[in-house]
């Protein structure tokens, strides 16, 4: 059984992306919580070494509970396209380069899908919730879809304009943040969280 947090504890949110602090901030409100993020606490970003979603949450969750003595939650998450063998998948980041610019990644989907008919493609979210003496719960969540070009909206982040969920008219770019958060990858992980661990 996972450790559960009790009301009123300090959580370290360690993420250094604004859109996705935004979000889990969002989630974790109704739970009486103190969330601090890693950046606001001056945490170092460690290397994410793991090759798939939940190794990567763990680094970072353990990295922020172990730097801040409180218990942190992380999550690592990621764009991937079937006909690209999972791409960009943990390298979704990446794909942005240093300057974090998601219009040349979004592009990239674009040009190595080709004219290629099978468009299948989905978001995947791990949260890790990490404690300072070592021990770790993760959670997985996912939501189908397919890559559209050209992107559509300027909403949420990352490659959201060119994500449409399965039985959507609109990419995550263009819907309301609630209309995102009712179905995400990252709202689905935090679910089982919630279940599982939150006050
Ligand atoms: P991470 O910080 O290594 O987990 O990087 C995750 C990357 O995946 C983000 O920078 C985004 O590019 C992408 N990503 C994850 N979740 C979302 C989402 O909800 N919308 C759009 N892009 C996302």
């Amino acid at each position: 059984m996972p450790r559960r947090l009790e009301r009123g504890t300090r959580l370290v949110i360690a993420t250094h992306n604004p859109g996705k602090l935004a979000e889990i901030a969002a989630l974790l409100a109704p739970h009486g919580l103190e969330a601090i993020s890693a950046g606001a606490l001056g945490l170092a970003e460690p290397e994410e070494t793991a090759p798939d979603f939940a190794g990567n949450a763990r680094i970072k969750a353990l990295a922020a509970a172990h730097g801040a003595g409180l218990p942190a939650l992380a999550d690592d998450s990621g764009f991937c396209v079937a006909a690209l063998g999972g791409a960009p998948g943990v390298f979704s980041a990446r794909w942005a380069g240093p300057g974090k610019d998601f219009a040349p990644a979004m592009a990239r989907v674009n040009a190595e899908l080709g004219a290629g008919a099978d468009r299948r493609a989905w978001f995947t979210a791990a949260l890790c919730l990490a404690w300072p003496g070592g021990e770790t719960a993760t959670f997985l969540g996912r939501v189908e879809g397919s890559a559209v070009w050209p992107p559509r909206g300027t909403r949420g982040f990352g490659y959201d304009p060119i994500f449409q969920p399965t039985g959507a008219t609109e990419t995550f770019g263009e819907m309301a943040s609630e209309a995102k958060e009712a179905i995400s990858h990252r709202a689905r992980a935090f679910a089982q969280l919630r279940a599982a661990c939150l006050p």
